[in-house]
């Protein structure tokens, strides 16, 4: 059975780098969404608006895999007040889906050229975002647990980053050092119970990235578009195979920009401060309430200011500020939002 999958999305600026990650985060979607195997794929036709110049998206295909496929590239016919930056795929597939099956994809901007599936092409996701110490990984495991998803907690993946620059002396004021170490960073989440185990080079790290000096490294190494794309591209590879609750910095914004629930959490820095000395002593981990302060004004600082995917809140999440709030009751406000979708 042959059919069609369409789908778009736009992005913010004519460059090699945001073209391919758009195009990938796409065709991805359409693989997941619709249960492709990529040697399903017969062809992709692939349309881009005038003002795309750096790269073919057939490049992105090529990249993830996507090698026996015919693939073309054309450029669109121009129509006034038309979507800007713009990338558009058929896809034709030759396998069991049917025609009335398919999942079309839209993302971003071209999210209004068809709002009547975009609701369709939601992922089952909870993406919380926000900065340290604003309760996230907490309520995070609360919600997975109540709903019987998979917890993620992705800053944990960036601190491993950082313990292994820290243990091996890597230099941390050089991006290239950091960049070359990541060939020996084996990383590997097991998953039971709402809780997560990470394991560097096969030894389990859960304690040891817990240390208040790991998060400042954490913060230094996520700056780094390559660590971000080793460790993004995990993360999604997690959410295709398992429904999630997925915690971090840009989870609405970039890791799953479709999840059906966006939750941004905040909470004035005092407050943060002092949840982050609490966590500390329970785990036994001796503190000085200013200096987790101090670095947690310097993680927002890094976080909210990097280059690549910063700490921002996605256009479609929800933001609560939990200061004052117990977890219980943040708890019951982002459950009572997933159930009103
Ligand atoms: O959440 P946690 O405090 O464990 O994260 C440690 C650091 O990892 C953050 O300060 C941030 O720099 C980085 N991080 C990130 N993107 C994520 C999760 C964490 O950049 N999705």
């Amino acid at each position: 059975m042959v059919c069609c999958i369409r789908g778009a999305t736009t992005v913010k600026e004519n460059s090699r780098a945001e073209i391919l990650e758009n195009t990938k985060v796409m065709l991805y979607e359409i693989i997941r969404e619709n249960n492709l195997n990529i040697e399903e794929i017969i062809s992709i036709l692939f349309t881009c608006t005038k003002d795309l110049t750096k790269v073919y998206p057939a490049v992105a295909a090529r990249e993830i895999g996507i090698v026996d496929a015919s693939l073309m590239c054309v450029q669109e016919l121009y129509v006034e007040g038309s979507l800007e930056k713009c990338i558009r795929v058929s896809v034709t597939v030759e396998g069991n889906l049917k025609q009335k099956e398919c999942k079309h994809i839209y993302l971003n901007e071209a999210t209004r050229l068809r709002p009547d599936i975009v609701s369709k092409s939601k992922i089952e996701a909870v993406a919380i975002d926000g900065p340290a110490g604003s309760g996230k990984s907490t309520v995070a495991k609360l919600i997975s647990s109540e709903l019987g998803y998979v917890y993620v907690d992705t800053g944990a993946m960036y601190r491993t980053v950082g313990l292994y620059c820290l243990k091996n002396n890597v230099c941390l004021d050089r991006d290239e050092d950091i960049i070359e170490s990541l060939d020996k960073i084996d990383i590997k989440l097991e998953f039971s119970k709402g809780f997560q185990k990470i394991l560097l080079n096969g030894i389990d790290v859960t304690e040891d990235i817990r240390k208040p000096e790991v998060a400042c490294v954490a913060s230094r190494v996520a700056s780094v578009e390559a660590v971000r794309e080793k460790l993004v591209f995990m993360q999604r590879e997690i959410a295709k195979k398992s429904k999630v609750v997925m915690d971090g910095r840009d989870i609405g914004t970039n890791v799953l920009k479709n999840a059906r629930t966006k939750i941004y959490l905040d909470a004035d820095v005092d407050e943060r401060a002092k949840r982050r000395c609490n966590e500390l002593s329970e785990k036994e981990i001796s503190f000085d309430y200013n200096k987790i302060r101090e670095e947690i004004i310097l993680r927002d600082e890094q976080d909210k200011n990097r280059k690549v995917n910063p700490l921002s809140v996605a256009k479609d999440a929800v933001v609560i500020d939990t200061s004052g709030m117990s977890i219980e009751q943040v708890k019951t406000k982002i459950l009572e939002i997933i159930n009103s979708k």
